[in-house]
């Protein structure tokens, strides 16, 4: 599977691709650092602020 999978940052509202299975994501926009889980495989989400 070559997909991209994205996320939404939650600060600028735009999606930005994120490795499979990380943990954490930087939003390459506004550069903010985000934990990231995956409630489905391929399927990446924004928990919050990585710290
Ligand atoms: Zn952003």
């Amino acid at each position: 599977m070559s997909e991209e999978t994205k996320c939404r940052c939650l600060n600028c509202l735009e999606r930005f691709p994120v490795q499979p299975n990380v943990k954490e994501a930087t939003c390459p926009h506004c550069n903010i650092k985000y934990r990231i889980s995956w409630p489905w495989p391929g399927q990446p989400k924004v928990r919050g602020l990585a710290k």
